[in-house]
């Protein structure tokens, strides 16, 4: 028989942003919540503030009144935390401070039923740290809720070394039961979205710190692979200091691994109080937000197709196939199609000897000393398949290439239906080295058992909205692929943070 609580006596402890919005998911779904706060007045302010939440969502037709009122009506404001002994779960939102949170719980432990299930909402702390010395700390669970609380599906269900599976399964349960997709993982820093989005902000941060490009030719490239905000605009939104802060405890909780460091760039920023729209200025400056790009060319001039004498798409996949399809229709008027040659080991198209290649990770300039050929520019990977017409795409130019290939490159680009926004001759460009990081790092923490390959593909998409999961990306991508981008930027910056994860490189060799 394991734990059951279906409907159980609630106590949430800490009335602020994620204590109430908590309240309010567990009193629709009709338990009996009690809610406190060590602030006076807090948690019926709390109450007030949810009243009206309430009314808004009937207002828009989204909750029946009876049904607003009863869940208002589950919900009790107390001003002592004895309320929890009769609570069968009690869930803690209060500051993110380990000690308090030890405080807390010891002080719980004393007054709560003996099968009572205490659970945390920390999202960094150690949940066998907040466990640690107490009388029962099988009992103590993580119940990390996503920011607001009520709209985001995902829960990352923290399970401690001494968590019984009974306790992490009951909360599990439970979370369905209120209509979240719960995923379990292991204490780690970071949990599981934290922890793999690192890579989200630390390659753009890094390509900035190269000043490989402008902010807005980062963001306009992650937009078009599909996610919601670029990574820029997104830590403008988050908050810098809060993103920082992030980034700087799972570098620390991980003794200064490497592969977190954070980014001068950004410490900068929180330094001189550019935290993004809540101080008006980050990367943008607010209320305006990002400008808009300036438009980038996405159709060729006619004369380069007809001075153009041989075109061949290298490669094999999807992408080559695109490429084809792609020349297929520019080269139409012109009476002739690009030929094809599938063997060759790298995706792109050869136009009259000069490359322009999909990125294998190597620099512009690597790939030009490597085969001989000075004409040699990269373009970045389109992770959605068909393209977008007109879909930004990163591209770079090797140093030693002819002004003439310089601008046909990008034309080339137009010509295959992209606009081409240049880049300094960086490795792995952006979107292919953004999401090889974000699998790497997936591939990391499957390895580490702290999550599974499902768990990290639900946890990334609904507790961050990517459009994909690592997982499912490296699906359609592939293995090999990934593993040789990796290893390139680490023979480029020789360091620690590009350090192919033995999960990967055992599946690149099988
Ligand atoms: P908040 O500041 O909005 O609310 C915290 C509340 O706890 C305050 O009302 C405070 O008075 C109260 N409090 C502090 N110490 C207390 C104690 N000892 N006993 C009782 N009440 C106490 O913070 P928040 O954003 O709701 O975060 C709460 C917890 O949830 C933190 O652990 C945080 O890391 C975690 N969390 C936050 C987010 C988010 O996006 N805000 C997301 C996931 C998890």
């Amino acid at each position: 028989m394991g734990i059951d609580l279906r409907g159980a006596p609630l106590l949430v402890v800490g009335a602020g942003i994620m204590g109430a919005g908590i309240a309010q998911v567990a009193a629709q779904c009709g338990h009996p919540v009690r809610l406190f706060d060590v602030r006076d007045g807090a948690a019926a302010d709390a109450r007030r503030k949810l009243a009206a939440t309430l009314d808004g969502l009937v207002a828009k037709g989204k909750l029946a009144a009876d049904a607003a009122q009863a869940a208002l009506a589950r919900i009790e404001p107390v001003a002592s935390l004895d309320a929890a002994a009769d609570a069968k779960l009690v869930v803690e939102a209060i500051v993110e401070d380990l000690e308090a949170k030890r405080a807390l719980f010891r002080q719980l432990e004393a007054l709560v039923a003996p099968d009572a299930v205490l659970a945390t909402n920390t999202s960094s702390i150690s949940v066998t740290a907040i466990a640690g010395g107490l009388a029962h700390p099988g009992r103590v669970v993580g119940m990390h809720f996503f920011n607001p609380v009520p709209l985001m599906k995902l829960v990352e269900v923290v399970s401690g070394l001494q968590t019984d599976a009974a306790v992490a399964d009951a909360v599990f349960k439970l979370a369905k039961l209120w209509g979240k997709v719960p995923v379990h993982a292991t204490s780690t820093p970071g949990f599981i979205v934290n922890r793999i989005a690192r890579p989200y902000y630390a390659e753009t941060l890094a390509l900035l710190h190269e000043r490989a490009a402008t902010p807005q030719v980062l963001d306009a490239c992650l937009r078009v692979a599909g996610f919601r905000m670029g990574p820029c605009e997104l830590m403008d939104l988050i908050g810098h200091d809060t993103n920082f802060a992030v980034t700087r405890s799972v570098y620390e909780a991980n003794f200064y691994d490497k592969r977190y460091v954070p980014s001068l760039v950004q410490a900068e920023m929180v330094a001189g109080g550019l935290l993004g729209r809540k101080s008006g200025r980050g990367f943008y400056v607010y209320p305006d937000g990002a400008p808009a790009l300036p438009v980038a060319a996405h159709e060729a001039p006619a004369d380069l197709l007809k001075d153009t004498r041989e075109v061949v798409v290298h490669g094999d996949g999807p992408i080559a196939d695109a490429l084809e399809a792609a020349a297929t229709k520019a080269l139409a008027a012109q009476g002739w199609g690009p030929a094809r040659e599938r063997g060759s080991g790298w995706i792109g198209l050869a136009v009259d000897g000069a490359r322009l290649m999909l990125t294998d990770g190597r620099t512009a300039a690597e790939v030009a000393a490597a085969t001989g050929i000075a004409d040699v520019a990269l373009f970045d990977r389109p992770l959605v398949l068909p393209a977008p017409s007109g879909a930004a795409l990163a591209f770079s130019v090797a140093d030693r290439a002819s002004a003439g290939w310089r601008a046909q490159a990008a034309a080339w680009l137009a010509a295959l239906g992209f606009s081409p926004l240049p880049l300094a001759d960086t490795p792995g460009l952006v979107v292919a080295r953004t999401v090889a990081m974000l699998i790497n790092e997936a591939a990391d923490a499957v390895l580490q058992g702290v999550c599974t390959p499902d768990g990290a593909d639900a946890a990334m998409k609904l507790g961050v909205n990517y459009p994909a999961g690592p997982f499912e990306w490296l699906a359609r991508w592939d293995v090999r692929g990934v593993v040789a981008l990796i290893d390139a930027l680490d023979a480029t910056y020789r360091g620690e943070r590009y350090r192919v994860s033995p999960w990967l490189r055992r599946r690149a060799l099988a």
